[in-house]
């Protein structure tokens, strides 16, 4: 994929000592390549070559003590300053409640990430309102209302024999007369665009005076993504994108593209199906996500928000002393549970420590096995595994109901968790470095 490629691409620069004009040309000629055949706009491509050449051959960067690391940072920002350079925060009505309009082609995401954002502002002590003003798709108002009680935000409907600018008008009342801080309008979506819907959806903005238009893409249909977003952009003004299903296999064109195109920030980004996931959009995170630098900061923010902090605390402390014991083992692997799935968790980290990661990747069916394993030891075995000999495995693998095989394996896993741990910790010192850098 593109990440992969461009990351070749800077590591050859990197570890150039010495960096001639004709490097950087042929670096760049490469790097176009890769941008085009991840679906980037064509027009983006020449403009982000043409930015970044001007930049790197420059004689200070050329003549500096490291002009391959120079070439990768003007890389990485030219890259970020192409996805917005900063993060677009929502905006915020002065006088409450705050009102977006979620607006897309069927089957983008709209009412998903609608859930989804209605979880992250609950979580940001918000109250937020759901309003179900798609009345065409089958089940679209139940499938709304589903989400809302899992996540216990209350959802407005009129049924689907109301128009859409009535249900719009009425769930904003409702807001207003119940103290809700934030709407948000979840409509209709077709399967291209048509007049029929620009109607429509016009007829919602104009009752509803939205703060936020938000506009949701699906990062899967690439240049076809920004090409909706140019047309949904000229017909409703938007103020933002959530572009959703990152987590698929997409080749990352449309990140890329939608900001340069459309100059309309990206907001958020889908990550998965569940309703954790949905993330701000960080320009500068992605940027080094995609030149392979890993993400770190998402991932520290992720754990903190999955992991009880004073557990947290404590595992570093042990981390760095290195005494982790089984029973720790067993508490990191269920708290890494909770963050998801351990593949989101992998991408981020920088490529070395992913692959020693890699090998203490379990499924679910594997987490009980394990639980069942460590569950069958004494304290005093969980506190000091180096004592696990031969009989005593024996005795565990009947006891937990497994084999002796699956117990070394443990104990195996469990000592390059040990080591990649340690790795962690000398990362997460680092990012202090790294952001003193920039
Ligand atoms: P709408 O027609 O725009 O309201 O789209 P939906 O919200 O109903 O979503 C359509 C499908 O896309 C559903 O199956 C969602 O679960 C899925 N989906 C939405 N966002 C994401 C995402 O970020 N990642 C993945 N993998 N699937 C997503
Ligand atoms: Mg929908």
């Amino acid at each position: 994929g593109l990440s992969g490629r461009l990351q070749s691409i800077m590591s050859k620069l990197r570890g150039k000592g010495k960096v001639t004009e004709a490097d950087v040309k042929e670096a760049m000629r490469e790097i176009r390549l890769a941008l085009l055949e991840a679906d980037v706009n064509f027009k983006v491509v020449k403009t982000f070559i043409d930015r970044v050449k001007e930049r790197a051959i420059g004689q200070e960067v050329l003549k500096s003590l490291t002009p391959g690391q120079q070439v990768v940072k003007v890389v990485n920002e030219e890259l970020t300053e192409l996805m917005g350079g900063q993060e677009s925060k929502l905006a915020v009505a002065s006088k409450p409640p705050t009102i977006i309009m979620m607006v897309g082609l069927q089957g983008a995401g709209k009412t998903t990430s609608s859930a989804k954002l209605a979880r992250l502002l609950s979580k940001q002590n918000k109250k937020p309102l759901l309003v179900a003003a798609d009345i065409y798709r089958p089940a679209a108002i139940k499938q709304l209302e589903v989400l809302g009680e899992q996540l216990g935000v209350l959802v407005f409907s009129l049924g689907d024999k109301e128009n859409p600018v009535k249900i719009a008008q009425a769930g904003i009342e409702k807001a207003k007369k119940e103290q809700f801080d934030t709407v948000l309008i979840d409509t209709a979506g077709r399967l291209h665009v048509d007049e029929q819907m620009m109607d429509e959806l016009r007829g919602v903005r104009k009752v509803a005076e939205p703060d936020e238009i938000l506009l949701v893409i699906d990062a899967m249909t690439g240049q076809d993504a920004v090409n909706v977003a140019e047309s949904f952009h000229r017909e409703m003004e938007l103020t933002g994108v959530i572009l959703t299903k990152l987590d698929g296999d997409t080749r990352g064109g449309a990140a890329l593209s939608v900001k340069a195109v459309t100059n309309c920030p990206i907001k958020f980004v889908g990550m998965g199906e569940k309703a954790d996931a949905l993330e701000p959009f960080h320009p500068d995170r992605m940027a080094s996500r995609i030149l392979g630098m890993g993400d770190v900061l998402s991932l520290i923010e992720k754990a903190q928000e999955a992991v009880d902090v004073e557990k947290a605390k404590e595992l570093e402390k042990k981390m760095r002393s290195q005494k982790l014991t089984l029973n720790d083992f067993l508490d990191q692997l269920q708290q890494v549970r909770k963050m998801g799935p351990l593949e989101d968790m992998l991408a981020m980290i920088p490529g070395a420590n992913a692959k020693a990661l890699k090998n203490v990747t379990v499924d679910e069916k594997k987490m009980d096995r394990i639980e069942a394993i460590i569950q069958s030891m004494t304290s005093h075995e969980k506190d000091h595994p180096e004592i696990l000999n031969a009989s005593r495995r024996r005795r565990i693998a009947m006891g937990s109901g497994t084999s002796v095989q699956d117990v070394n394996q443990l104990l195996k896993q469990f000592q390059e968790m040990k080591k990649s741990m340690k790795q962690m910790a000398s990362m997460m010192k680092n990012t202090k470095k790294r952001k003193g850098f920039k």
